[in-house]
């Protein structure tokens, strides 16, 4: 016996009609904003990572599932959606057309993580990315959208953190400023983050780890040092979100684990997830095409969990609708009966009626019990008498009520009554 990798998932029914269901309202939600469908490869060079993520960040550095193809080239499987959808508009030349451009993905992601609740290897994400405006508004369009998909769908008691990061003007100088707090107090860090300091010292602070966290708490706050053109952007963010009802909270220790994030940082979280509580997260990333393509186009998405959102609908008990039901069961008796059934089940589906025939030669009790177990509203029963009065007996399951209808007409005739 061969099993599935470690930290995959096989998703199969009932529950796979339930990821049908998320992907399908989601489908729904992002036509309504105007959002469009973009697919990429599952695989791209690996060198679209390493500068679309940055080098010193969890995902390049120990997450990616990187190998050599039979040509030598490095390969990854896609850790996340962002770079690869900004290549592709970089790619196709989409900034040559009308902006802003709205797109959406859904799909999987691969990283070499620990698996453990809410964390696996293979996950799946559905995602917006709006390329080519740099209006606050849209920041609090794509929050919107989120919050707006997971309200719609029943969720309740979710929070909203979002935070300004600055930009390559202010940054820098807030940057000095933390490493020197952080070089005074290394000695109260955990060995990982003292590594940071000079790499990566903004990732410091959203370190998990509490005695880096007493640390971070009195550090300085970049929301404090933002230049005039960020703070203005973050102001006009809260503004609009304040304008569309749509509560949050700031958390000056927000940070995204990628490079190329600018000025808004969001993440949407359940407490009741536990460890992994963040659904979704995002911001602008208004340097990631000039890294990429030398392009200076502003963009600004969110990813979110799909696994973590199936968790936290079973945490809420939110219902999800249960498509599983037939309007026909036939059940036949004879093999003369079952060849007749089966034309028959033919013109059901022709005309769009949904229909099932029995395929274990059960007896008319096992058949009925099937019809029950699939929920069937209707049987239609063939046996010899009905073949020689070439009329079948249908019965409403729910009510017990039978009555014949000619052969020849029971289509039509059934076609009316669902
Ligand atoms: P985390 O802090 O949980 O590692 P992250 O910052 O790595 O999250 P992002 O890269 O922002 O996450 O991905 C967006 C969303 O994708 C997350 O909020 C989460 O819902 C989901 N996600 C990320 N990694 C995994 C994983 N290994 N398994 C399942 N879902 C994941
Ligand atoms: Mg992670």
């Amino acid at each position: 016996m061969i099993n599935a990798p470690r930290g995959t998932n096989d998703i199969i029914p009932p529950e796979s009609s339930k990821w049908n269901y998320l992907e399908s309202e989601a489908r729904s939600i992002f036509d309504l904003y105007n959002y469009q469908e973009i697919r990429t490869p599952i695989f791209e060079y690996t060198e679209l990572f390493q500068r679309g993520i940055g080098e010193v960040t969890d995902i390049v550095e120990k997450e990616m599932y990187t190998f050599k193809d039979k040509s030598g080239r490095s390969i990854t499987l896609r850790p996340e959606g962002t770079a690869s959808v900004v290549r592709s508009f970089l790619e196709n030349k989409v900034y040559g057309q009308a902006q802003p451009t709205k797109y959406y993905y859904i799909g999987p992601m691969f990283r070499y993580e620990r698996p453990q609740a809410g964390r696996y290897r293979q996950f799946n994400q559905l995602g917006v990315e709006v390329f080519g405006t740099k209006d606050p508004m849209v920041d609090a369009e794509v929050i919107a959208l989120g919050i707006n998909y997971l309200n719609n769908l029943g969720l309740s008691d979710l929070k909203l953190y979002i935070n300004s990061i600055g930009c390559p003007n202010c940054r820098p100088h807030y940057l000095k400023k933390l490493k020197g707090y952080l070089q005074k107090n290394k000695n109260s860090l955990c060995d990982n983050c003292k590594q940071r300091i000079d790499k990566n010292p903004l990732r410091i602070l959203d370190c998990k780890n509490e005695v880096c966290q007493l640390v971070v708490n009195k550090a300085p706050k970049l929301i404090d040092h933002l230049c005039e053109e960020c703070n203005t952007h973050f102001n006009s963010l809260k503004m609009s979100l304040e304008n569309i009802e749509i509560q949050y909270i700031i958390d000056p220790n927000l940070v995204r684990g990628l490079d190329y994030y600018t000025k808004t940082a969001f993440e949407v979280k359940y407490d009741g997830l536990g460890a992994q509580d963040t659904i979704f997260g995002g911001g602008r990333y208004d340097k990631l095409a000039e890294e990429i393509g030398e392009r200076d186009i502003p963009g600004i998405g969110f990813a979110l969990g799909i696994e973590r959102l199936l968790l936290t609908m079973e945490k809420q008990d939110v219902e999800i609708p249960d498509d599983k039901s037939l309007d026909i069961y036939i059940t036949t008796i004879g093999k003369k009966a079952k060849n007749v059934s089966f034309k028959l089940i033919n013109q059901f589906r022709k005309n769009n009626i949904k229909a099932e025939i029995d395929y274990l030669d059960r007896s008319v009790g096992g058949q009925m019990k099937s019809a029950d177990r699939m929920n069937a509203t209707y049987t239609v029963i063939i046996g010899q008498d009905e073949l020689e009065s070439n009329k079948a007996t249908v019965r409403n399951m729910k009510s017990g009520d039978q009555q014949e209808i000619q052969l020849d007409e029971i289509v039509e005739s059934i076609k009316k009554m669902i």
